[in-house]
């Protein structure tokens, strides 16, 4: 059977090579010369800010994307609108413990999406490793108290996103599985490899079959403390006050920017997104991606290059707690008719680029494998079958054969920025950050110019 992306190979020239490296090469010379990217990424972060879903941030960031991406010259850019949960964190985030006669604040954040205390919970804090310890434990042991999970990121992976998923269940679902033995709150260990004193967040997602207690990370630093004295089975008593609130939801949007393509209903997404937690400036997560995709199709359209597909920069809203702009912008092309063939995301930072994680059959990864050696002067080296992105995961439901792919970059320090204060524009590289933009066009441009089929 003839498939519809075979109609493109009367525009390439057949195996890939030397025009292809100097083009390839020229894409690499304008980042790095002539580069927008950085300079993008401090006026979101300084003159924006933090832009949690449903906020004046977010509403800020919003107008801030559709004005830079009708400035860099795509054909055209809109606005796709999108209702996002409104959840603000309030002024009272407090955890004070006492142990062995002594009274001391630690250093917490309420976790996003968290109920409060309303009013100060007091109760016993009892240190639980993981799942399985907690139901070992049994209710006696767990109702009526602060449960507060321990277990740190594993340090033996090299790949820090694994050591994430590894302990981010106790933040994602530590609490609902807590209240179902009783628990009145909970804490956990901030996912991070650093010890410090700054808090992360994140979401919690409660479980609609048991009470919703309130929930809160504690920096590495003081989770450390409070493990030693509970591991010499000093009692320990939390007083702990969060006065966060869920409101209405809110009208927001997704950023969409687009170049046309001569296949005007097929097309390559590549996207970042745009809310980050009120934390920090969301520099790395994800200003860096959303100006690596803003900055890529700039790149190839400053370039002239003449797209097949058509080629769009989505900033989606609200990955953080809710990811309802993936969801609506797969609605949206279902109901649009319109196609899929490839999409990037790029959520792991401004750091040095690496590759590309696939979400892709064994005969495309030949084929994408056929055309990364490309990209090995770039020190692109790493092309493997895994997780795309969570704001393009949901394009899989109506296009079984796309492309989805999460750029990946050197992820050793990421996480001692991930929902922290510490995630501001001086933590981002220039250097890092342009290359990754770079890259970002060098895949669309090689994917785009040679369709890699089922
Ligand atoms: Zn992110």
């Amino acid at each position: 059977m003839i498939r519809w992306y075979w109609l493109f190979i009367p525009f390439c020239c057949g195996a890939q090579g030397i025009d292809d490296s100097l083009f390839i090469r020229r894409i690499y010379d304008e980042a790095l010369t002539r580069g927008q990217a950085y300079e993008r990424l401090r006026t979101l972060c300084k003159e924006v800010g933090h832009r949690l879903s449903g906020s004046e941030g977010a509403d800020r960031a919003v107008a801030w994307g559709l004005a830079n991406l009708r400035e860099m010259g795509y054909d055209t850019a809109w606005l796709q609108p999108v209702y996002v949960p409104k959840w603000e964190r309030g002024t009272l985030e407090k955890l004070k413990v006492s142990a062995a006669g002594k009274s001391i604040e630690l250093s917490i954040t309420a976790l996003g999406m968290s109920v409060p205390t309303n009013g100060i919970l007091e109760a016993p804090i009892v240190a639980v490793r993981n799942f399985e310890e907690l139901e070992t434990m049994g209710s006696n042991a767990i109702e009526g108290r602060i449960v507060f999970f321990y277990e740190p990121m594993d340090p033996r992976f090299i790949d820090t996103f694994f050591a994430y998923s590894g302990c981010g269940k106790y933040r994602l679902r530590g609490a609902s599985r807590a209240a179902e033995m009783g628990a009145a709150g909970v804490v956990v260990r901030s996912l991070t490899h650093a010890t410090d004193h700054h808090p992360h967040t994140g979401v919690v997602i409660y479980n609609d079959s048991f009470p919703k207690i309130p929930a809160a990370a504690v920096s590495t630093h003081d989770a450390d403390q409070l493990l030693g004295w509970l591991q010499k089975k000093i009692p320990v008593t939390g007083f702990m006050e969060l006065n966060c609130s869920l409101k209405e939801e809110a009208l927001s949007y997704n950023v969409v920017g687009e170049i046309y393509g001569r296949q005007p209903n097929t097309f390559i997404t590549i996207g970042g997104h745009l809310d980050s937690w009120d934390k920090g400036e969301g520099a790395h997560d994800d200003g860096a991606g959303v100006v690596h995709s803003m900055e890529a199709l700039r790149i190839l359209k400053t370039l002239g290059y003449q797209p097949g597909f058509t080629l769009r920069t989505v900033l989606f809203m609200n990955e953080e707690n809710g990811t309802r702009g993936g969801s609506a912008y797969a609605d949206s092309m279902r109901w649009r008719s319109e196609k899929h063939y490839a999409a990037i995301e790029s959520d792991r930072g401004g750091f040095a680029p690496r590759g590309f994680s696939m979400d892709v059959n064994p005969r495309q990864m030949k084929q994408i494998e056929a055309l990364t050696p490309l990209l090995l002067p770039y020190q692109l080296h790493l092309f493997y079958k895994g997780w795309s992105g969570v704001d393009i995961g949901p394009l899989r439901r109506d296009n079984p054969d796309a492309l989805l792919m999460g750029f990946v970059t050197d992820s050793q320090r990421y996480f001692d920025f991930h929902h922290a204060d510490t995630d501001v524009f001086e933590a981002v590289n220039e250097r890092e950050l342009t290359l990754g933009a770079a890259a970002m066009a060098a895949i669309v441009y090689l994917l785009d110019k040679y369709p890699v089929g089922q």
